[in-house]
């Protein structure tokens, strides 16, 4: 059986997960048997770290300050003196969440000089992702040089959007140089999709789900006969509904009037477009929905606003995706926020009341993964399902070693 280990190496923080699989089935995710979480904040002086053994914390502490190659070191190090794995010489294969593949991948990679090249390519349309992406993959390269190494791309799933979808109303030339809708958050709507057939005992080719990634980042997926048809997300990972930092679709004539009046450059744009936006460019101190929460109930009218406008762009990108199916089979909440907050699925369900779908205050209330929390005379299946992106990714990474 192979040991696949998977990298998520973001811009703030690298997870990484050890599975021993045999035969893969997307729909049941298997617990890694080794996990780590290492987050860390621009220029602080330590970061953060988590490590689990078969699901059981080992530790939760601060840890070095961030320096990617001797973080990733100290991170392997780890999950070999635990037992996890006898030496790195175990690995067969390691599979990398790469954010933009654009149109030139389509499905999982193995990954050679001319796809490092091409990852690297894409950087200026995920200048946050695929740097730090791509500098995962040639880290592992010089620690584990005898492991395969494959790319899995977050819009890749989104490649069958049809051309009408995916195309922007700017001038054709756009289309041309390839400003197109990607998508992002891929891996973990094809999971939703898969896992959410299995849950309901049908078969995903006779779905239309609504998938709701509702985490930092959030975007929603109109998932028909197990192909992507739509979504929010867009060219970048700004597009859709509002995010923590991010502020979702924007009117454009405002970027060219704050720029005509000389109120913002493009650079200090890039900067509020993605890191002062959204939750925390409302509340103006947090962009973590537990937080403002918090604040809401201690009565911060700001938190309260931030909450509002996001419940209020929930509901009506989910009445977006919602126009786009017929008929609706499901709606499944997923990520941070989909998977724990009560009062934001009770909102974003109020997009399918017209349709009949009702959900279950108690069911509702529990959080409970993987479960149907619509009540039983709603006309659309609700269900919150606990996303496995690292699990999808060791499922391609298993087809592709053994080919
Ligand atoms: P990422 O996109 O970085 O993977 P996550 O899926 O972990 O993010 O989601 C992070 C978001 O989920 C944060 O806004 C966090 O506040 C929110 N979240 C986590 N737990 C809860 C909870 N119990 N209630 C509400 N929101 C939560």
């Amino acid at each position: 059986m192979p040991n696949i280990l998977v990298l998520n190496a973001g811009s703030s923080s690298y997870k990484l997960a050890l599975y021993t699989i045999d035969k893969a089935s997307i729909a049941h995710p298997q617990k890694p048997i080794w996990n780590c979480d290492y987050t860390w904040k621009e220029g602080a002086p330590t970061g953060h770290l988590s490590t689990f053994y078969n699901g059981k914390t080992l530790s939760n502490t601060t840890a070095p300050k961030h320096e990617p190659k001797s973080t990733l070191k100290t991170l392997l190090k780890q999950m070999v003196s635990c037992g996890a794995i006898n030496d790195l010489t175990s690995i067969d294969i390691v599979g990398h969440r790469v954010v933009h593949g654009a149109s030139a991948f389509t499905t999982p990679t193995l990954i050679t000089p001319d796809v490092k090249a091409k990852i690297k390519s894409l950087s200026p349309l995920a200048p946050l992702h695929n740097p730090a992406n791509l500098a995962g993959i040639e880290i592992i390269e010089s620690l584990i040089p005898i492991a395969k190494q494959a790319a899995v791309f977050d819009t890749a799933f989104h490649s069958t959007l049809p051309e009408a979808a995916s195309t922007y109303p700017g001038p054709y030339k756009w289309k041309e140089i390839g400003i197109k809708r990607y998508g992002f958050h891929g891996i973990s709507h094809h999971y939703i999709s898969l896992r959410c057939a299995e849950l309901l005992k049908r078969d995903v080719n006779e779905l239309n789900i609504i998938s709701c990634h509702l985490g930092n980042g959030c975007s929603l997926a109109a998932i028909s006969k197990g192909k992507s048809i739509d979504t929010t997300m867009g060219f970048t990972p700004l597009d859709g509904m509002m995010m923590g930092s991010r502020p979702g679709a924007l009117d454009p004539g405002i970027l060219t009037y704050l720029e005509q009046q000389k109120f913002a450059s493009a650079d200090s744009l890039f900067t509020t477009l993605n890191f002062n936006s959204g939750l925390q460019g409302i509340s103006g101190t947090t962009s973590d929905m537990r937080d403002i929460l918090k604040q809401r109930k201690e009565g911060h009218p700001r938190a309260a606003l931030a909450f509002d406008m996001f419940c209020h762009s929930l509901r009506r990108n989910i009445g977006a995706m919602a126009g786009i199916l017929n008929p609706i089979d499901a709606l499944v909440f997923t990520a941070g926020i989909g998977e724990n907050s009560t009062a934001i699925r009770a909102a974003g369900s109020l997009a399918l009341i017209p349709m009949g779908a009702h959900l279950d205050v108690e069911k509702n209330q529990n959080n409970k993964p993987d479960t149907l929390i619509s009540s039983q005379d709603s006309t659309i299946p609700i269900l919150i399902i606990k996303t496995e992106e690292d699990w999808l990714i060791a499922c391609a990474c298993q087809s592709l070693f053994s080919g």
